[in-house]
């Protein structure tokens, strides 16, 4: 299957799924967290996969047979693998651009260096691009990356897409427990991402299966920290814990407020309490959530601050 969904996302609205790489999966990377498995056959060749118009045509099939009320916000790659592989990539974002729907990708952005890739990741409204380290080393352990590729490359890539892409960037860093997540790592990376100037940084969790069963989330502590790092760097920082929050403030439902801002990121204690004083409502309600296991208190510094319990 081509195309599929839409699926609800916070990031994208209500997106629908492209998948331009057939089974099995082809990445230049085999995540010691991805969701779809090891990597069989790494590789960092782009190939023909299917024809744009191929695409165009699966794409359009579905979006005719869409109610009004379920068409999407975005045509999203997020493929079976990483989608800059399929060397017809730009072709099939240009012809997809005809529906007048944004386009959006999720890329490993591994192959950036390579001029053809930006061009074409250029062409998309919105790129996602994965950076889950800033040293070599680290980048080895969680990517394992294909063995021609370059760190020092890869990082350069990433600056200059960040340099030349006009449309949306935002970045995506997975923290894992014990391998990205001390303090200093925290900081060499978000010291990139600053650089790549992005309109949001998201950090994530392994929330699926990870391709390494041992391969598990940092705690609360810990993600809170990476929050506070990526923000003190002037990043606009959002959580992706597993579970769709959605940002918008104060809506008198104090409860539905407090669960919904810590899941997109950390709240401090007196910003709590002004929260709670905007909606009338008690304070009490912190000790049900923190029992019901809604949110966690973690320290941060001399703060304390409130974040969403995922575990
Ligand atoms: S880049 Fe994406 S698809 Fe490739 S191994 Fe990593 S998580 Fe999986």
């Amino acid at each position: 299957m081509i195309s599929f969904g839409p699926i609800p996302s916070r990031r994208l609205g209500k997106s629908l799924g492209i998948n331009n790489i057939p089974s099995a999966k082809k990445c230049s990377y085999s995540c010691i967290y991805c969701q779809v498995g090891i990597t069989r056959k790494l590789s960092t060749t782009r190939k023909f996969f299917f024809e744009p118009e191929i695409i165009y045509t699966e794409v359009q099939k579905h979006l005719d047979s869409l109610r009004e009320a379920d068409k999407p916000d975005y045509l999203t790659f997020v493929a079976n693998g990483e989608p800059t592989l399929d060397i017809n990539l730009g072709e099939s974002i240009e012809i997809l651009k005809t529906f007048n729907i944004p386009v959006a990708i999720i890329t490993n952005a591994s192959l950036l260096a390579d001029k053809q890739v930006r061009d074409d990741l250029k062409l998309a409204d919105w790129v996602s691009v994965k950076v889950d380290a800033n040293n070599e080393e680290t980048w080895k352990s969680i990517n394992r990356p294909f063995g021609s590729l370059d760190f020092k490359e890869h990082v350069e890539g990433l600056l200059q897409f960040s340099s030349e892409f006009k449309g949306k960037l935002v970045t995506e860093t997975m923290l894992v427990k014990g391998i990205n997540d001390s303090t200093s790592i925290l900081k060499q990376t978000a010291g990139l991402i600053a650089q790549l100037k992005p309109s949001i940084a998201y950090l994530s969790i392994p929330t699926r299966p990870p391709a390494l069963a041992w391969v598990k989330p940092p705690d609360e502590t810990v993600i809170n920290e990476a929050w506070q790092i990526f923000s003190d760097e002037g990043l606009d920082t959002e959580l992706i814990l597993g579970f769709e929050g959605t940002n918008t403030g104060y809506t008198g439902n104090a409860m539905e407020d407090i669960i919904n801002i810590c899941t997109v990121h950390p709240i401090r204690e007196d910003t709590m309490m002004e929260l709670l004083r905007k909606n009338n409502a008690d304070p009490t309600i912190l000790t049900t959530l923190m029992h019901g296991k809604y949110i966690q208190q973690v320290e941060y510094g001399l703060n304390t601050f409130y974040i969403r319990k995922f575990n």
